[in-house]
Formats: C-alpha cells, structure tokens, sequence
C-alpha cells in the first residue's frame, strides 16, 4: 500500500477530550475519528488492526471447534422480557421502537437471542455439545462513556456461547475457553493475566476475566506473590484478619464533631487514623428495601461482594433522604449503634473495640464503640471488603497481595441454566427426559484490545504495535521521491515483499525525511526499513524496530528475505 492512496489525517495535537495514552494515540495515528460520544469512525489504518485481532480471535476459536454465526444487533423485546433482563438491565440497554411502536433494544451481549436459536434447534443429546460464536457491533449506553475505544458505547465484541448436556462437560468447555483466550492474548503480543472475577449482569456462578497489564487500566486486580491466585478486588476472597481497633474497657460517648463529615474529615479532627472508623453505608436493593453496610474506615466497599452477602441482582448507595429516613442524620454521621435496620458488617469489624463511628445525630460521633457491647446483635458478618495491596492470601497461606491495574480484555462465565430455565430452552437424554441446558459464554472486547495493546505498547513519539496487530508488518521509507535510484530499490523492496506475501506500505510522499520518521513513530508500525542514498552507497538499507530506536544494516539483496522471516515468525504473512 502506498501512503500517498491511503486515507491518513494524522494530527500534531491531541484531541481536547481524551485523558488516556489510546484515546489520543489512535486519534493523532490516524486510526479512529470521534462522531459522537463513545462512538468512533475506523479510518483505513485503524480498521487494518481491528481485522488483525478478529483474524487471530476468528482463527484461535475455529481450532477450538467453534462455529461462527451472525445474530441481529436489533433484538425483540420479547426475547428479554422472558429473560427478565428487559427490565433488570436498566439504562445502559439502547431500547427502539419499530413504526409500529413494537419495543427492540440494540443488542449489548446475546444470550437470549442464541439460547432462542437453540431452543428452536437442539432437541437431544445427541445434539449436544455446541459452541457458537459472533463478532459484531454492540451497544451499550453506558453512563460515562470515555478513554476512546476503551469504553465506547458501540464497540466491537466477539461473544459466544456453548451448550451442553450436562455440567461438568460445560466446565470442560470452560477451561477449553480459557485456555484459548490465553492463546489468544498471547498471540496479541500481550502482557495480561486471567483473574477471578465477579459475574455482574450477565449472572452465572463462576468467572474469569482477562486483563491486559497497564497502568491506565480500570480495573484494580490483586496477584498473590506465592501461588497463581489473582482476581479482580471486588472479587477477590479474603481471610479473617485482627481487629485493627483493640482498645479495651474504653467508654461510649459522643463527641461534637460539627460539619465533619468524611472519615478523612473526622480522623483529622479527632486524630484517630481511618482504621479506627467503622464506615456505614446505606443501601437500597433491587426491592427498594434499605440497608446499612458497615466496613473498617480505611476499606473500601465492594458491591459485587455486598450483593453476593445479600443474595441481591442490584445494590446502589441510598439518597440522602433514605439516609435520613433509616438513620435520623444526614450524610456522613450514619452509625451502627442503637440502629434499627439490618445490618452486614465486614469480618475485619469483628471483634473491633475503641473505634469511632457516626452517632445517627448531625454533627456527632461516637468514640470508645465496641463489638458484641455496642452494636452487633443481629448483625451478619461477611467478606464485604475490596482486597488492598498487603493482605494475605486465603489460597495458599503464604503470600501476600500485590496490586495491578488491568484492562479487561475478556471474560469467560459459567452460566449453569441461568437462561436456558427461563427460555425453556431443554434437551431430551438418552432416557427421553427433558432437562434445561447447561450454558457457558465467552465475550472478547476486540476495540478494546486494540486501544489495550496501545496502553501498554507506547512511548513519547507514538505507537509501537506487537507485530500481530501492526496495522502493516513493516513500513519502507525512501528518504526522497525524487532521487531515482532511492525511488526504485525502495520500490523493488516493497515488490519482493508483496511477492513473499508481505505487505508493506511505502511512504512515497514527496516529504522531508524527517516528517516521515515523526508519522512513522506516531503510527507504530513494528518494522521500519529506511532506504537512503548513504545507505545505497554501501549495498545496504537500514532496519529498525519501532520498540529499539536502533539501525542494524541490512543487505540489499537480502533485506526481503529477513523481513519476511521476521515477519512469519510472528504468525503474519503468506
Ligand atoms: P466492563 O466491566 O468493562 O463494563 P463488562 O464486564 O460489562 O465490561 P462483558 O459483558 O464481560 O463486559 O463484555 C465482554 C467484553 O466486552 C469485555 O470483557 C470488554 O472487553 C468488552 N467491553 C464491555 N464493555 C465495553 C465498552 N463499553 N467498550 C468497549 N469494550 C467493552
Ligand atoms: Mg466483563
């Protein structure tokens, strides 16, 4: 491909609105273009990536015995009202009218339309196992669309699902998946880590995510240093730990503590440290029932972890005339003593004495508050908390927490009948009895990776694309168009590429050197090889890889050859 056909706007500014490293990279690099929030043009070159990773995606789960299909991105109402996710979903499904004022959304993950496929195919066992996949444009209006193709609204997913007889042939499809996506993400050239993880509003018992390793990501992950548990910190399992307040004998009373609201606040104030604090938190559930949470002052609440305590679909912080309805205080003074509502505390409060909470009165506190003496009769205690760096590991006993920032790539979920019960999508055995399904699902964020493999493969200059996703393998840049003799070796170059299945693109603008090296780095394309008269002088043209900044001198007639193994090396090329 030649440079000066190709459609290229690179920009010398980042975009005004972009926070992270992707977002203003695939901009300037001439790879997307915003036309409204969270929604993106695929320019020429941006387009070429997101095919490399849907080719290796489409490649890996064909050898893994899966079949691809193509189901509508405008779905029924119907289909989701039997699910119950109809109204369950909330505002992040785009629901449409049709002219005849039927209700559809725009699909933002499939289960039900292809548990209604097989519902209307599988009959029997002998039917069983299927696996089937698709990769299509979803959408989802989500509520902070941001960081570019990172969390767009409508983005490029591969979902699939798997269909099986039984349970324990879904958890063997399972770990096939799994290992599939670690295929995958490897063959990405990508740093990342499979984490337990929370089921969210797909549902389902067991999960793994995949996170790409970057410091950008949004998802805080905890690693164990000993053994190879790791999981995302809303998830991650935790073991008892002592009370981190253990002052006995002390006395209950109330302090004023006027407009002091936070725990950061109040600590100051009081000059007691955070993990002195019992935090309460009011929250309402599915139901509109209220609830009060309790979790040590310097931990953070997980809501995945809350909701599983309470065998909740949906939990989310009360307002603040709910607080005051359950706890007669506003915001920020919420305590559990002498509360009458019901209350789940985390296992680091057990035991707690000395510690200092809201007095459910404005502008007071409560000092000296023990466990078992002051509050905790009919409370229920459970994992409540998000795993921090530090904390040991539940698995193994011997190794502490560390903490990464991920981005999640992917995620594969055991589904059980979650939506083959519902959709009464069932199965006759070998006895003629019917059973529901057993169902697993397997989704990939393909945009996202591709601005993952951005966050975590870049330097100042640009983009430096793992070789697997370059949107060309390799980039020839003759220093001047009009120098005849540089013109044509950078053209015969570029012709026993292509002959080798190789395909470069040639910067055959009529450009200084210099504007050409600077678009060079800020695309990334991992090969560069400069064709300069100096070079020629000698038999020679100059390599370089985008990650090394350095030249090693290749010889004319064998510059092809060279590259063209690189490139084979890195399943790329005929
Ligand atoms: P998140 O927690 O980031 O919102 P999710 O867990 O809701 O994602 P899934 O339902 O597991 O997402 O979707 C499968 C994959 O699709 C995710 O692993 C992610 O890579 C990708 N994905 C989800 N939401 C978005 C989005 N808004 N923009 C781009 N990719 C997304
Ligand atoms: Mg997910």
């Amino acid at each position: 491909m030649r440079f000066t056909q190709l459609l290229v706007p690179t920009l010398k500014d980042d975009p005004a609105d972009a926070e992270v490293v992707s977002h203003k990279l695939l901009v300037r690099a001439a790879m997307i273009r915003q036309v409204a929030r969270g929604i993106y043009d695929y320019l020429p070159l941006g387009l070429r990536v997101l095919r490399n990773v849907e080719k290796i995606v489409r490649a890996e789960l064909d050898a893994a015995g899966c079949q691809e299909i193509l189901m509508p991105a405008v779905c029924p109402a119907e289909l989701w009202q039997e699910s119950g996710r109809w109204d369950r979903y909330g505002k992040e499904l785009l629901r449409i009218k049709d002219r005849n004022e039927r209700d559809f959304c725009f699909g933002p993950t499939h289960e039900e339309v292809v548990t209604d496929i097989v519902r209307k195919t599988v009959r029997s066992y002998r039917d069983l196992p299927k696996n089937l996949y698709q990769i299509q444009t979803k959408f989802r209006d989500e509520i902070r669309p941001r960081f570019g193709l990172m969390r767009g609204r409508e983005f490029l997913m591969k979902d699939g699902y798997s269909f099986h007889a039984d349970r324990a042939d879904c958890e063997r499809e399972y770990r096939h998946m799994y290992a599939t996506y670690e295929r995958i993400f490897e063959r990405c050239g990508l740093r990342f880590r499979a984490v337990e993880a929370d089921t969210g509003a797909i549902g389902g018992s067991m999960s793994h995510e995949f996170q790409v390793l970057a410091e950008s990501g949004e998802d805080a992950i905890v690693a164990c240093t000993a053994c190879s548990y790791a999981a995302n910190i809303e998830k991650a399992e935790l073991g008892p730990i002592e009370a981190s307040s253990n002052v006995p004998g002390e006395k209950l009373r109330s302090v004023a503590t006027p407009a002091q609201r936070t725990i950061d606040e109040v600590s100051v104030f009081l000059g007691v440290p955070a993990e002195r604090f019992i935090k309460t938190l009011v929250f309402v559930n599915d139901d509109g029932k209220a609830l009060v949470a309790l979790v040590r002052g310097d931990h953070q609440i997980s809501e995945a972890k809350l909701k599983i305590a309470l065998g909740a679909q949906w939990v989310a912080l009360a307002d603040a005339d709910t607080v005051r309805r359950i706890t007669g205080a506003s915001v920020g003074f919420a305590g559990p003593v002498g509360l009458d509502a019901s209350i789940v505390a985390d296992h680091a409060l057990h035991g707690i004495r000395g510690a200092v909470t809201g007095a459910n009165k404005d502008d007071e506190h409560l000092v000296g508050v023990e466990h078992g003496r002051d509050f905790g009769t009919g409370t229920t205690f459970a994992d409540l908390r998000q795993a921090v760096a530090g904390d040991p590991c539940p698995r193994c006993g011997k190794g502490v927490f560390e903490e990464h920032r991920g981005i999640e790539v992917g995620q594969v979920f055991y589904l059980g009948t979650k939506y083959s019960a519902p959709l009464g999508a069932t199965f006759l055995d070998a006895g003629g009895q019917a059973h529901p399904i057993e169902m697993g699902t397997y989704g990939i964020g393909v945009s996202r990776t591709m601005a993952a493999a951005v966050e975590q493969n870049h330097d100042a200059d640009g983009i430096i694309w793992p070789l697997a996703l370059s949107p060309f393998p390799v980039e020839i840049v003759p220093t001047s168009v009009t120098d005849a003799p540089v013109r044509e070796a950078a053209e015969k170059l570029y012709g026993d590429l292509r002959a080798n299945g190789v395909e470069a693109l040639v910067d055959d603008r009529d450009e200084r050197p210099g504007v050409k090296f600077k678009d060079a780095d800020l695309i990334g394309i991992t090969l560069r090889v400069t064709v300069g008269q100096k070079g020629l002088a000698k038999g020679s043209v100059e390599l370089r890889e985008r990650r090394e900044k350095v030249n090693h001198e290749l010889a004319v007639g064998d510059a092809a050859a060279h590259i063209t193994r690189l490139v084979r090396e890195a399943g790329r090329g005929a």
